[in-house]
């Protein structure tokens, strides 16, 4: 079979390996759909992802879906959850598996992901993907699985403002669901147009074209076209200078994260989703202080995977206008190089044709 290895920066092999044999509790998995995602463009530019460094070949892929290969539910579809929690160490009893000290995860560190023909997996992470969902919509699933784990860390109320800074597939989905949760103005900004158009045709009311750092604001809203301010006096103005009640960070930049505090109310939350390529943030210490904000951290996710296929099979969630990209494993180079340069939103790497 084959199999898709990331050996060095910019250095991905496709390799021909023998196919693997589940041991007791996992289940062989024909891999179907596979989204690239920011974090695996950290290890495939960067040799890593904050503290976890690339020491062997590693097969990248943690957002897919596949089709159960034997055993009694051979034939099926499903979502595959990347992460394996020990189910027994202190967070997992508590119910944060998200938080497990002895996580096992799907591309990353020392265990290979999904970008390969065959792979194993426990039998526990596999969600049925229902009749309208397509493999596609199954790899979709684990993003959205983490934009609702950030929404669910927001308790947001009917009514409140949101700021979504940055708007990759993670942002597209928390606006969705901030949309779907009763908040009357969601305000979202990127430094990419195409992305912000997105925010906008998703249920963004304002849209903001950032230059990457704390200033340089240009609304591209039909109130306040053209204009270029410094800071972020425009979100305050587009929201009657009040400010936005949670802000989610989904950009993992430095500018976002201060935007993200300053256009935050007094007593405001700041949920921080994204992730530094050079793993600090820093934070404005006196204006965080004299708000007296909430800044809550984003760990991948937890229970969500029911949530998500449902969010899906009734269509209040639209994951597939997303999917901009699509390469075979042969092209996945290319997948990879056209995610780094930023085109499109969710790129998808189709390992074997399903549905
Ligand atoms: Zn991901
Ligand atoms: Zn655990």
């Amino acid at each position: 079979m084959k199999i898709l290895r990331l050996h060095g920066p910019h250095d991905l092999r496709l390799h021909d390996d023998k196919e693997p044999v589940p041991a007791p509790g996992q289940q062989l998995l024909k891999v179907t759909s596979v989204g690239i995602c920011g974090s695996d463009l950290h290890w495939f530019s960067e040799q890593g992802i904050g503290d976890a460094r690339l020491v062997s070949p590693l097969v990248l892929g943690h957002e897919f879906s596949a089709v159960i290969d034997g055993g009694a539910c051979n034939g099926q579809r499903v979502a595959v959850d990347p992460a394996i929690s020990c189910g027994v160490c202190e967070p997992c009893q508590k119910g944060y598996p998200n938080l497990c000290s002895k996580v096992i995860f799907a591309g990353h560190g020392g265990t290979d992901g999904a970008l390969r023909e065959f792979m194993t997996w426990d039998i526990t992470c596999l969600h049925q993907l229902p009749e309208g969902l397509t493999d596609e919509d199954g790899a979709m699933l684990e993003p959205l699985g983490v934009a609702i784990h950030a929404v669910d860390l927001a308790h947001l109320k009917t009514g409140m403002t949101v700021g979504v800074f940055g708007c990759g597939p993670i942002g597209l989905l928390i606006i969705q669901l901030a949309r779907l949760s009763g908040a009357a103005r969601i305000i979202a900004t990127d430094k990419l147009p195409h992305r912000v158009e997105a925010a906008k045709a998703l249920g963004a009311q304002h849209v903001f074209l950032t230059d990457g750092g704390p200033s340089g604001l240009t609304c591209t809203c039909s109130t306040g076209a053209g204009r270029t301010e410094p800071e972020v006096s425009q979100i305050l103005a587009a929201n009657g200078k009040r400010g936005v009640d949670v802000a989610f960070e989904v950009a993992g930049e430095q500018g976002a994260v201060e935007d993200a505090v300053a256009a935050v109310v007094p007593g405001g939350k700041v949920i921080l989703a994204g992730i530094p390529a050079d793993d600090r943030i820093s934070l404005p210490a006196g204006m965080v202080r004299r708000k007296g904000l909430t800044l809550k951290l984003v760990r991948r996710m937890k229970h969500t995977y029911p949530r998500a296929i449902d969010l899906v099979s009734r269509g209040l969630v639209d994951v597939r206008s997303l999917v901009t990209h699509r390469f075979p494993l042969e092209q996945a180079a290319e997948a990879f190089a056209v995610a780094e340069r930023r085109e499109g939103l969710k790129i998808i790497v189709t390992v074997n044709r399903g549905r």
